[in-house]
């Protein structure tokens, strides 16, 4: 069973020694809290990470196993795929056709990587009398921790290359989010051998407590830069590797020959699916000054037709912000773009109902230096910036300390190609943005990310090499 079903330790509570109270999770197309979720402690983490230690020599030494259980895990995730779906719409906000493709994302996550094995190479340099191999050896605990927009799909792109690869994990969702994730540990606890896998929920610091156990091997996180910036610190004193999937400013360059009829649509959900609440959503878009207008009444259109509210009802399309706090960061972001000259096409307030709903939002007129622009609004507001020749646009566009992605929209797919290798960022899309592969290397340069993830690469990112060096006979 996850930790979450453990009974808090015997003993007085206190700060030091045991857990603290249960919180409270609040269902953001409401404002309402609606469930509650156990509070991991110091010592109830102690445990957890004990039991992922001693799970890890049997976890590693057998990989058929090990791809069973994984495939085992997929099948056991989607015999609760309306429950988890369900349940992440209402601690999550998104509509519900959303929260299913993430569920049907982690299994299939979990079979890819069940399908994996790393490959045993020979790295002889030629001498004769010498065999050189390389193996891949698993690490052992690691610590996974993932950020409230897409609880499950990034829980899954954390354990499973880290369970394929012969690790054992402790995974914690943020408190915004703990409970799709918690069921996830649950219905898994049924497939996986005991200690292999653990979901543990709390308040912070227990991230910080998670990262830097000195019974942790590894670390793998996604969330924001500043808190990335501590996560790589502490692993740094500790000289523990570290992965991190961090933030983005996503820049789309729309050239003059694009089919907005055609693209405009996708245009515009490459920047409000999940209501804007993704790393890597278009969250800037670029515009020739000549088709400026044309742009932005296809956005803008979009933005009038959308259907807007509670992610249960089957019909919504765009649900609330996760959370109060990010709410005021998307109000002050257009407000203070508003004070110094920018114009809402449309949306640029509040919606008057309960929760944390905000308006969907495209601003023309957009200061370049305005937070709105240089920073990551993470919400359902679309700045749109005119350009005049393409290298202007460019250079807009790779102006940022943000690299995770970026796109360009075209019809001359070849032109389009050409100004997307100029994109400094770790995934490129022509008339896209933001699908993935299962298999390519997800990575962000500068300072969206270190290390890499997805595919063998993610497998590799979870393995150290071993040596063997043996005298041939
Ligand atoms: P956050 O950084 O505030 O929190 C992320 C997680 O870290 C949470 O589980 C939190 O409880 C935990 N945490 C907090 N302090 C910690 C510490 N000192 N040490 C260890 N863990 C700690 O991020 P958020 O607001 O939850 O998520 C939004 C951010 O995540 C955005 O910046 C978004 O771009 C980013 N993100 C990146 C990717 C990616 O793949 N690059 C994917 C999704 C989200």
């Amino acid at each position: 069973m996850g930790t979450h079903d453990l009974q808090a330790p015997a003993g007085p509570k206190g700060p030091d020694s045991s857990e603290g109270e249960p919180f409270t999770v609040v269902n953001p197309a409401t404002g309402e809290p609606f469930a509650e979720a156990a509070d991991c402690g110091p010592a109830e983490l102690d445990a957890v990470v004990a039991r992922a230690r001693a799970a890890w020599p049997a976890w590693r030494s057998d990989p058929a196993a090990r791809s069973a259980a994984l495939s085992a895990a997929a099948d056991a995730a989607e015999t609760v795929a309306d429950d988890l779906a369900v349940l992440l719409t209402r601690e999550q906000g998104k509509p519900l056709a959303e929260a299913r493709s993430e569920v049907s994302r982690l299994a299939a996550r979990l079979r890819y990587f069940a399908a994996l094995v790393p490959r045993t190479r020979d790295v002889g340099d030629g001498r004769a009398g010498v065999r050189s191999q390389l193996r891949w050896q698993s690490v052992g605990p690691v610590a996974a921790i993932v950020p409230w927009n897409f609880p499950l799909q990034l829980a899954s792109s954390k354990i499973a290359p880290a369970l394929a690869a012969g690790n054992t994990v402790v995974l914690k969702p943020s408190p915004l989010t703990p409970l799709a994730t918690r069921l996830l540990g649950n219905v898994l606890s049924g497939v996986l051998p005991p200690g292999v896998l653990t979901v543990v929920t709390g308040r912070d610091p227990l991230g910080a407590r998670l990262a830097t156990h000195p019974g942790i091997r590894q670390v793998t996180f996604t969330g924001s830069v500043a808190t990335g910036r501590l996560v790589a610190e502490a692993a740094a004193a500790q000289l523990r590797p570290v992965t991190l999937e961090l933030g983005g400013n996503d820049a789309a360059i729309v050239l003059d020959d694009v089919d907005l009829d055609a693209l405009g649509p996708r245009l515009f959900w490459s920047a409000f699916r999940n209501c804007g609440q993704v790393c890597m959503a278009v969250k800037r878009v670029y515009a020739p000054a000549g088709r400026y207008a044309e742009v932005v009444e296809a956005l803008a259109e979009q933005a009038r037709s959308v259907v807007i509210g509670d992610g249960l009802d089957e019909a919504t399309q765009l649900g609330p912000l996760n959370n109060p706090q990010q709410l005021g960061i998307v109000e002050r972001f257009v407000d203070e773009a508003v004070a110094r000259g920018a114009k809402p096409a449309v949306g640029g307030h509040r919606v008057d109902r309960p929760g944390y709903f905000y308006a969907p939002t495209v601003l023309t007129d957009v200061p370049p230096d305005s937070a709105v622009v240089t920073e990551e609004q993470f919400g359902p507001v679309l700045p749109v910036l005119p350009y005049d020749d393409l290298d202007e646009a460019v250079a807009a566009a790779n102006a940022t300390e943000y690299g995770l992605g970026g796109s360009v929209w075209g019809t001359d797919l070849d032109r389009a190609e050409a100004v997307a290798e100029r994109l400094e960022c770790g995934t490129v899309w022509l008339n896209h943005h933001a699908e993935l592969s299962l298999a390519q290397p997800f990575a962000g340069t500068k300072d969206s990310g270190l290390g890499v993830a997805g595919g063998p690469w993610g497998l590799y990112g979870n393995l150290r090499p071993l040596v063997v060096h043996r005298p041939e006979r």
